[in-house]
């Protein structure tokens, strides 16, 4: 099996080429959606696509697809990723999968002129909510058409402005938005990089996602009694923070039980009124919880109702929740994840299938195509960080194996 030559030097220096836009600090990176910096890094990006011999345009939105039109016509195989970052993140979640697409694609067409099916590569220009935080997916919603006309001045900042607003500051029309909507993608992949410790703990620089976690966000508020921290016997206290921390501990346990990838997380507390003398009034947390299995995801649902239900039932104090976050899992498209499991072993890559626990564009393009997933190495699994690296050898590994499964998918034969 002869491998394609991704140059090693040529990545590495793409890397650090679109980091340099929006570089805070030594690496880390902020690049929020429609600021100068976002519309500088894919002035740069079209500039690599058209020198990579892609036909480019921008969407309503300001996705950027470099198009290589295939001799058969038909739907497209689109591969690509984000290009917004944390505020600050690092220089690899979501560029790293543009610059594999990119180059994947550049060396294919070098390699063997035009593919027979029409292959895209896409620069999305909105996944992470880091300036308006219910985004959420803008670029790639718009392609799938899902963006309402209220969402264009609901979809408020982190400081008082409307997506609306700052898409009109760089000359996108809203009103133009539903023109983004696609009804011809076959295939969408997205290499990305793990963002967990999984790969390295196994000593692999590739994973082959099999699955998209799904996630639900409960909010738990408890309401007990503010009495004096000193005064107030401890049998007699109606103490909301006490059930809270009970009830972490618990829900963590449901998790661990179950075993993974079942994960469970509070992230978030609110504690009224907040003082160090005072037993609280009022407590609300909220429970991030994620399974990539449909069942298994219910299961784990069960079991923390049920840890909440006991609990309202038996403390004595009001308890209540509810949820306002619910997303499916995305199981990726068997046969494609099968075609690039058996890419990487016959380039001699070694990998492992695995879930995705975080979520990514690929979940909502799983509504219209056949999705998959390419993960890389995460050192110590960090991510959404300056911290955040991944190995150029290890991208270069991951870009071989999205090159070549782009290749038997829009070049070959196998199709
Ligand atoms: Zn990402």
């Amino acid at each position: 099996m002869s491998r394609h030559h991704i140059d090693r030097a040529l990545v590495a220096s793409r890397i650090e080429d679109l980091s340099r836009i929006g570089r805070v600090g030594e690496t880390g990176v902020t690049r929020t959606v429609y600021s100068p910096e976002w519309v500088t890094a894919n002035d740069l990006l079209e500039r690599w696509m058209i020198g990579a011999g892609l036909a480019v345009r921008r969407d309503a939105v300001g996705n950027l697809w470099g198009t290589l039109a295939g001799t058969d016509g038909g739907a497209a195989i689109v591969s690509g990723s984000h290009v917004d970052s944390q505020a600050p993140g690092g220089k690899y979640d979501g560029a790293l999968g543009i610059i594999a697409a990119l180059t994947a694609v550049e060396v294919l067409h070098e390699a063997y002129g035009a593919p027979r099916q029409t292959v895209e590569v896409v620069s999305l220009c909105e996944e992470e909510g880091s300036r308006f935080s219910s985004a959420s997916f803008w670029g790639s919603r718009a392609i799938l058409g899902l963006i309402k006309p209220e969402d264009v001045e609901g979809t408020r900042g982190y400081v008082d402005e409307s997506i609306g607003d700052a898409m009109r500051a760089i000359g996108l029309d809203p009103d133009l938005i539903p023109t983004a909507k696609r009804d011809d993608i076959e295939t969408f992949i997205e290499m990305h990089i793990e963002q967990g410790p999984i790969l390295e703990a196994a000593e692999l620089p590739v994973g082959i996602v099999t699955a998209i976690t799904g996630y639900r966000h409960y909010v738990v508020e408890i309401s007990g009694q503010a009495n004096h921290a000193g005064a107030f016997p401890m049998a007699m206290r109606k103490d909301p923070m006490a059930l809270a921390a009970q009830l972490i501990t618990e829900v963590r346990a449901n998790a661990i039980h179950m075993g993974a990838p079942a994960v469970t997380t509070v992230g978030r507390i609110q504690v009224q009124p907040n003082y160090p003398a005072i037993i609280p009034e009022r407590v609300m947390f909220m429970i991030d919880a994620r399974h990539p299995d449909p069942d298994q995801r219910m299961e784990l649902y069960r079991r923390h109702e049920a840890t909440l239900a006991r609990a309202a039932e038996t403390s004595g104090m009001t308890l209540t929740w509810r949820y306002n976050k619910d997303l499916p899992p995305r199981p990726c498209d068997p046969a494609l994840v099968d075609l690039l499991d058996q890419v990487a072993s016959d380039l001699d890559i070694p990998h492992q299938r695995m879930t995705s626990g975080a979520v990514h564009d690929t979940q909502r393009f799983g509504q219209i195509a056949k999705t998959a997933m390419i993960f890389v190495q995460s050192k110590d699994g960090r991510s959404h960080t300056p911290e955040e690296f991944t190995a150029t050898e290890d991208a270069a590994l991951g870009i071989e194996v999205l090159a070549e499964g782009l290749r038997r998918l829009a070049w070959g034969t196998n199709r």
